[in-house]
């Protein structure tokens, strides 16, 4: 079992001030990987007063100097790559090459938009040529807490590390307790790339210790935490006190709108999308919404589509989906199940239980539920499983209306191909984000919700400018 017991303060691995240790599961096999320590007020307090006297020099560094540090860390994590699949395999279970291709890459992508949107961002900004003496400048906001969760670990910590070094910040990184592996791991590349001591610390721990000690922390400006919506509330409260900056990127219930004109491979693509990293995304389109001329097919293909999607170990190379990340989570989820088929939803495949042949790993069977009304707990309630649900739907007002019946907004879909359509939708939809026709956004686009999914905009030159405080400026000499 490895040891992974210290933490990263000032530049140096250090041990933690008292002993408080947590075994790291590995999901597949349900065997303790690595060992952690949980931090307690003393480790909270040395990583915040080690980032805070880093802020001064840091925050003075030149764009150019700071861009060279994301350049840096980005060839590093390049480099480390396969380790970097292995931790996040063993502490949240991504099959091999899931976690290599997509939970990995994630990391690249975002830090390359980063760089990419930093080159060009403009720090000083005229309000307009009818004010030629006022401006508008962006500053570091001083010493960030970044809490991040396990379902996409280095997809988080990248989108909230890179643009609050670029931006000026300096940092305290509090990863989740149930996958921190990926995290430390992400600390020695930010060492290997030589970040000056004090401007990155990382401290183990969970929500009740370190996280909410970061919340309410004096000395801590900013508190950026992707995460559950309960948490999300926690953090806000603990905040208040000190009148912090507060991000929130919570969770989701999108909806996918599939009209009777769809693409044929709209339904495939959606149930894959809804199982996809074993249902574990905040942003997984886990309310299907079929239009009642196509929707017996849809649900026929669902179906296929579940009964098709092997559930493996995570250490097996292959197109599987894993286990999902704990007993906890498990539990949730067979809880949820049960509910639906209690409120009378029609299972039509999966269900609870453990696949068949499987005895030990957290594995759940991907499960479809046809006949769901919007009003059933597996449709409002986020599930965070490879449980989809199915709900007809007989015009365009009739989608919108079930779609926005939700207190989340984070992403919904729409699959049409009549272009008009579409772009109606998008606008009706309360979300932070719409994706239409299987097609991402482009790269640089941010990521980000409305409601109760949080109203944080993370990505590309937006999630930089999250990172900054904004500044108006009259009086200024345009020729100095
Ligand atoms: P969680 O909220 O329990 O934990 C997330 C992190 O917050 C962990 O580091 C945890 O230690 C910490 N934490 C928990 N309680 C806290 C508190 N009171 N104060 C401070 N920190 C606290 O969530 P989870 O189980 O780790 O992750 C799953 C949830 O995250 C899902 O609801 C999912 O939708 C959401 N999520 C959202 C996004 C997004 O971008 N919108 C992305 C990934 C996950």
């Amino acid at each position: 079992m490895l040891d992974k017991r210290q933490f990263y303060i000032d530049g140096k691995w250090v041990d933690p001030k008292a002993a408080n240790d947590l075994e790291v599961i590995d999901p597949s096999t349900e065997e303790p990987v690595a060992v952690i320590s949980l931090g307690g007020q003393a480790d909270t307090d040395a990583a915040v007063a080690a980032a805070k006297r880093a802020f001064p020099d840091w925050s003075a560094t030149s764009p150019e100097d700071r861009l060279g540090y994301a350049e840096k860390i980005l060839d590093v994590y390049q480099k480390r790559a396969d380790d970097m699949a292995w931790a996040i395999t063993h502490e949240m279970g991504a099959p091999a090459d899931m976690s290599a291709e997509s939970q990995v890459m994630a990391g690249v992508g975002h830090t390359k938009n980063f760089i990419r949107a930093f080159r060009d961002f403009e720090f000083v900004r005229p309000l307009g040529p009818h004010a030629p003496t006022t401006m508008i400048s962006w500053e570091p906001v001083g010493v960030v807490g970044l809490i991040t969760p396990w379902n996409w670990p280095m997809n988080q910590v990248t989108l909230k590390v890179i643009p609050a070094l670029l931006a000026g910040n300096t940092i305290v990184l509090k990863p989740s307790e149930i996958a921190p592996l990926s995290s430390m791991l992400f600390t020695e590349i930010m060492d290997e790339a030589g970040v000056p001591a004090g401007v990155f610390n990382m401290v183990n721990g969970d929500g009740e210790g370190v996280g909410s000690q970061l919340s309410v922390h004096p000395d801590v400006d900013m508190i950026s935490f992707t995460g559950s919506t309960r948490a999300g509330i926690a953090i806000t409260k603990a905040a208040a006190d000190s009148m912090k900056k507060v991000a929130l990127e919570l969770g989701g219930k999108g909806a996918n709108v599939i009209f009777a004109d769809a693409d044929d491979k709209a339904v495939v693509r959606g149930a894959r999308h809804c199982f996809n990293n074993s249902g574990q995304s905040c942003n997984a389109p886990t309310r299907m919404l079929v239009q009642r001329e196509i929707y017996d097919q849809a649900v026929e293909t669902a179906k296929e589509v579940a009964e098709k999607t092997r559930v493996a170990s995570g250490h097996d190379s292959g197109r599987h989906i894993g286990p999902v990340v704990s007993k906890k989570q498990w539990d949730q989820i067979q809880g949820l199940i049960e509910k639906g088929i209690e409120e009378g939803a029609r299972l039509v495949a999966g269900g609870p239980g453990l696949p068949e042949g499987v005895n030990r790993g957290y594995f759940v069977r991907p499960t479809v539920f046809a006949d769901v009304t919007n009003d059933m707990t597996i449709a409002q309630q986020e599930i965070f499983g490879p449980v989809l649900s199915i709900i007809p739907f007989e015009n365009e007002e009739d989608a919108v209306r079930i779609a926005n019946d939700t207190e989340y907004g984070l992403t919904n879909y729409v699959q049409t191909q009549d272009g008009a359509k579409r772009n109606r939708m998008a606008r009706k939809l309360r979300s932070g984000m719409v994706e239409m026709n299987g097609e991402s956004r482009g790269p640089g686009a941010f990521f980000g919700g409305v409601g109760r999914s949080g109203r944080a905009r993370e990505g590309g030159i937006w999630g930089i400018e999250e990172f900054m405080d904004s500044k108006a400026i009259s009086g200024w000499d345009p020729e100095a």
